[in-house]
């Protein structure tokens, strides 16, 4: 498994995309939530990286919440699938995952700039599943996407917003999603040989100075992101992530 680092920032990050990743599996390529500009995002991290993938060739997205710098690039990437079936260009739909509560209100979200009659001129309302093949993931259960098994566990974040373990037959990978320092979430993600943990301004972000407290074992396997612009690297020894950086597991 190798995970290319999209975006390390925050909802007010003025110099980074919003924090997102882009695995490399053994069946395709999975992406770990679509900031807004996700086309942009994508071009700019795998151009660092020499992977040169864009949104045609990848055929799944985990959307941890919904929450703007974590889901606003949903919409560009489901119209610029859409049109691509359209015109022939791109054959297979995307498949999206999220849990059942954000499932049941994306279509609120994305319906009123895409639920017009696609293509131009024709009849009949689009629906989120003429852009997405939508599929539930449920804490408990390990659900396979591009050959990778993943499960998901809820954090206590202001909206419905799940974290993910993802393994592959070697290795395993955990992604904190947005969420308050928990110690039951910690020793969950603990899990993955390495974790991606979110650090920013508390109650409902994880301030570093908790994870600061964490044994050294479990601060070794920390990678952080979603940060704000004037994090400073020398508050912690936990290492933080860079855009185009890749993860090889
Ligand atoms: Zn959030």
């Amino acid at each position: 498994m190798r995970i290319l680092i999209i975006g390390i920032g925050d909802a007010f990050s003025r110099f980074h995309f919003g924090s997102s990743a882009l695995i490399h599996a053994p069946a395709g390529y999975v992406l770990i939530d679509c900031p807004d500009p996700i086309h942009r995002a994508l071009f700019a991290s795998t151009s660092k990286a020499g992977w040169n993938i864009d949104a045609g060739r990848i055929d799944d997205i985990i959307l941890t919440h919904l929450h703007g710098d974590h889901s606003n690039g949903i919409e560009m990437f489901g119209f610029f699938r859409r049109i691509g079936r359209l015109n022939g260009r791109i054959p297979t739909k995307p498949r999206l995952h999220v849990s059942r509560p954000v499932s049941q209100r994306l279509w609120q979200r994305l319906a009123p700039s895409m639920e017009a009659p696609m293509p131009f001129g024709s009849h009949g309302a689009s629906t989120l599943e003429d852009y997405f093949d939508v599929r539930v993931l449920e804490p408990g259960r390990t659900t396979t996407i591009a050959g990778l098994d993943v499960d998901c566990r809820f954090t206590g974040h202001p909206v419905p917003t799940i974290g993910l373990l993802i393994h592959d037959a070697q290795t395993s990978f955990g992604w904190s999603a947005d969420t308050p320092f928990e110690r039951a979430h910690i020793d969950w993600l603990n899990q993955a040989g390495v974790f991606v943990h979110e650090s920013n301004l508390g109650p409902s972000h994880t301030p570093i100075e908790s994870l600061n407290q964490l044994p050294k074992s479990i601060r070794d396997k920390i990678r952080l992101i979603h940060l704000p612009d004037d994090f400073d690297p020398s508050q912690t020894d936990m290492r933080m992530l860079r855009e185009g950086q890749v993860i090889a597991l």
